[in-house]
């Protein structure tokens, strides 16, 4: 309280500008953590290769906020490119990040008036990175920097000048807090290193105070010695008492010591704690200066630091691409959702994580005149995972990332929808059904030609004939009404006659092979309906 915060300047944010997600996909899509609270497992902990703490932060960002407009996509989609395209650059680029540390907290921290010296370290380390992260960009590369890189690099700024400042000011070896001072270095500042001289100098004086007395009392156990009670104080053994002379003044006695002070030592107590303080009223002072002189230069320090944020994002997004074989999908203003050979990112890690057989590649193409794809097939066919990996490949292609898939082409989705599986939420005094009902309710009053829908079994909750009621009328008001691109998985077969007198719906099945009484799941999607259920 009573003090500033930094602040950014103000910017407009238009609300159609992301990709609207609300709470319910989120959570079941797993973005940020998986449905039981865990973050590995989310697709943001399988995507996530970024070096920096504020890279991690920002990618998380992205993903709470795919953007809506396929410019915006693009230019980000060029700076993943430019990585990709040069794995030597990127390497470099990473390099330098590797070592960079969190700029963003630390100047958020000296801001709030809650910094150390660490922190100044920190803003120290992390500009002077800055400039070797320029460096690397300016001489690597292939063609024009794509327009978001190159603004990042003048958002890099120059900060040599505070750098050096910095690199002066602090001591090589810094405390946490500035308490008990110590971390200005020695030469930054004369007073500084003349009360530091006086303060070790009277130390000097102390010992060879004990040498002193030790020959005048003949007691050559004698020892000075200091404790934040008594300060500096003088120890025998009591077997040596009658030995010390007026001068020394009783302090106190203890069963194996007592313990004296004397006038002399008094004052050179005085000396040095007086030079302590001095040193010590002196290094704050000079403390708050490099923090003023740093939250001065807040806006460029945090464009900076942003700058690194969004250089680590894009770098890892490549490093992302090429480890995993994911390829630059094309946005645009159409209705198109054309994916071939699309994969699950989280489920196909899984699979390659446990060396089971590979993951099945899958196509999917939702474009005008099929809009609608009706899933069916068994239990463990692979429908959820098929639903699911399509949303997420329109949310990766939205945050300006690479895709699992082998060609991939999206009209824009503004609004992405999904209701998987059952879930209570008793605590709010929603029963399953209700849940369910609440969600489809939602996802049928608001979608629009534009959104994506995924639908995984509706109408579980309740009788069988109330659920394919349920199911029926939802997939005739998607069809009619919402006329969004849609995915429905179900086993309710009956629904496949839809396909008949729905124009824009086409049946779609997971293929199993019956081989030598046993059921092989081919986990591939082909044209048509499953020809049964095995749910039993
Ligand atoms: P249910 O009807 O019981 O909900 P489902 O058809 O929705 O089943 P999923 O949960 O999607 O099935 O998939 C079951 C398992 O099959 C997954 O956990 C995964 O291990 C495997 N699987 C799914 N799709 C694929 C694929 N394309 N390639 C390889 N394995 C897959």
């Amino acid at each position: 309280r009573g003090k500033l915060p930094q602040m950014r300047p103000l910017a407009r944010l238009e609300s159609d500008a992301v990709m609207a997600i609300d709470a319910a996909t989120r959570r079941n899509l797993e973005l940020t953590e998986t449905l039981s609270g865990e973050r590995s497992g989310s697709l943001l902990a399988c995507i996530d290769r970024t070096l920096t703490g504020a890279g991690a932060r920002a990618l998380a960002q992205r993903l709470a906020a795919p953007l809506n407009r396929p410019e915006a996509i693009a230019a980000r989609l060029d700076q993943v490119e430019l990585f990709v395209a040069d794995e030597a650059l990127c390497a470099r680029v990473r390099e330098v990040l590797a070592r960079t540390p969190d700029l963003e907290r630390a100047l958020s921290r000296l801001s709030l008036g809650r910094g150390g010296p660490r922190d100044l370290a920190a803003v120290r380390d992390g500009l002077a990175e800055t400039r070797r992260l320029r460096d690397a960009l300016v001489e690597n590369r292939l063609g024009p920097l794509p327009a978001l890189v190159a603004k990042a690099m003048e958002d890099l700024g120059f900060h040599g000048e505070l750098v050096e400042r910095l690199g002066r000011a602090l001591a090589a070896e810094l405390p946490v807090l500035t308490r008990d001072g110590g971390f200005i270095a020695a030469g930054y500042r004369p007073e500084l290193d003349e009360f530091r001289g006086l303060r070790d100098e009277s130390r000097r004086h102390v010992a060879a105070l004990q040498a002193r007395y030790a020959e005048e009392t003949g007691v050559p156990q004698l020892k000075v010695r200091h404790n934040n009670v008594l300060g500096y104080y003088i120890e025998v053994t009591p077997r040596h008492m009658e030995r010390m002379g007026e001068r020394f003044i009783h302090r106190q006695t203890m069963a194996s010591a007592v313990r004296y002070s004397t006038v002399e030592l008094g004052e050179l107590e005085a000396k040095i704690s007086r030079a302590a303080e001095r040193a010590l009223a002196l290094e704050l002072a000079l403390f708050d200066d490099l923090v003023g002189e740093v939250t001065t230069r807040a806006r460029e320090i945090g464009l900076a630091a942003a700058a690194l944020a969004d250089l680590d994002v894009a770098a890892a997004l490549a490093v992302l691409a090429v480890e995993r074989r994911h390829v630059r999908p094309k946005v645009d203003g159409s209705l198109a959702f054309r994916i071939q050979g699309g994969r699950h990112p989280v489920v196909e890690a899984a699979l390659e994580a446990s060396q089971a057989s590979g993951f099945v590649a899958n196509d999917c193409d939702l474009s005008p005149g099929q809009r609608l794809w009706l899933v069916t097939g068994p239990n463990m066919a692979g429908k959820s995972t098929f639903l699911r990996q399509n949303a997420l490949i329109a949310i990766l292609a939205q945050i300006g990332a690479y895709v699992p898939a082998t060609a991939c082409e999206i009209g824009v989705v503004d609004r992405l929808f999904s209701r998987v599986g059952a879930a209570d939420d008793l605590a709010r005094g929603r029963s399953t059904f209700m849940v369910e009902m609440v969600e489809t309710a939602a996802i049928l009053n608001l979608a629009t030609p534009r959104s994506l829908v995924i639908l995984d079994e509706i109408g579980r909750g309740t009788a069988t004939f109330d659920g394919l009621s349920i199911a029926w009328a939802a997939v005739e008001h998607l069809h009619d009404r919402n006329r969004s691109r849609a995915l429905f998985a179900t086993h309710f077969h009956e629904l496949t006659a839809l396909a008949a007198r729905l124009a824009e719906l086409s049946n779609h099945a997971m293929r199993v092979k019956e081989w030598q009484g046993e059921v092989v799941f081919l986990h591939e999607v082909a044209a048509g309906a499953a020809d049964r259920s095995y749910g039993i």
